[in-house]
């Protein structure tokens, strides 16, 4: 009985093995089919100052899916870095982010505005990611200096090193960059002074422990504390309601981003609030 058991649960575990991976390979060639068909939009989250000025937005790409509907990028960004469609993905959406920042250079009243743009480590770490970025920045006229370039801290598993040369030699074209998520990952802090960085984002996860966790706040003015002290600035993220941005300002964060001010939203939206904020 025992056996026959143990036979219907490898059955049953085979089978369900099947099934997931012909979901995957299901799924790994529809986004194949996406990255051709043009199916990803971009969707753009204000970053407000104190005073609730914008200064810019990150871009964050969905999958408008011919049958799904839109796509959040948890369901295909983990898959995309697996096999390496995060490349192609992720240049297109540095080259749309450019395309609209060499818009906005036009218009006075957009040209001050800033687009952080989140790069995978898999598609950092590629050999001529340098020049691919100097590339688009020369093709679409971009100016670097409205580029800000989002990392993880699982760029600073291994070879540090070379990850430092990669960032000096955007640094040098004028392209900035914000460690994301910061305090969640493996990073060491005696990397902040290596690293060329301009910004630090304050991850959600201490956001929301706000008016909960008091040893949280504690972190996230110590956080406050180091990124003033090494002249960065700070982005909190995740900032849901009036309590948690209050707590913000009152210790010094300089921007803040989230569902208090804005969900990310489609860039005619977007460009909606800033005629919103410009008629202020
Ligand atoms: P992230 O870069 O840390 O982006 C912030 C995430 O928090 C976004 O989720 C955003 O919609 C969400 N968020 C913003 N404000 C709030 C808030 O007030 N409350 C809560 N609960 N969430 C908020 P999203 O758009 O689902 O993106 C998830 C992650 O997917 C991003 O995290 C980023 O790691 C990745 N991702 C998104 N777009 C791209 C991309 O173009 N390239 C790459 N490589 N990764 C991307
Ligand atoms: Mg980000
Ligand atoms: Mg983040
Ligand atoms: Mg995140």
């Amino acid at each position: 009985y025992a056996k026959s058991a143990g036979g219907d649960a490898l059955r049953f575990f085979e089978a369900s093995m099947q099934t997931a991976i012909t979901a995957r390979a299901t799924l790994e060639s529809e986004l194949h089919a996406a990255l051709a068909g043009g199916q990803f939009v971009l969707h753009y989250q204000s970053q407000v100052t104190s005073e609730g000025h914008i200064v810019g937005a990150e871009v964050l790409i969905r999958w408008q899916h011919p049958v799904r509907g839109l796509v959040q990028p948890g369901g295909f960004i983990e898959l995309a870095e697996e096999t390496g469609l995060i490349v192609p993905i992720g240049m297109w959406v540095l080259e749309t982010a450019c395309i609209q920042l060499e818009r906005w250079s036009h218009d006075p009243r957009r040209r001050h505005l800033r687009l952080a743009v989140n790069v995978s480590a898999r598609q950092f770490r590629t050999d001529d990611f340098v020049d691919r970025v100097r590339d688009v920045l020369q093709r679409t006229g971009a100016d670097p200096t409205r580029l800000e370039l989002e990392l993880t801290e699982s760029l600073l598993q291994d070879k540090v090193s070379e990850t430092i040369d990669k960032m000096q030699s955007l640094a040098t074209l004028g392209v900035r960059f914000s460690m994301d998520d910061f305090g969640t990952g493996f990073s060491s802090l005696s990397y902040m002074t290596q690293l060329p960085l301009n910004q630090i984002k304050v991850d959600k996860f201490f956001v929301q422990s706000i008016g909960i966790d008091p040893k949280v706040e504690l972190i996230i003015q110590a956080i406050i504390g180091m990124a003033r002290n090494l002249d960065l600035e700070i982005v909190a993220e995740g900032v849901e309601t009036q309590p948690q941005f209050e707590f913000l300002q009152a210790h010094g964060a300089m921007l803040c981003q989230g569902y208090l001010f804005s969900r990310p939203v489609p860039l005619d939206q977007f460009d909606a609030q800033l005629d919103v904020e410009m008629a202020n």
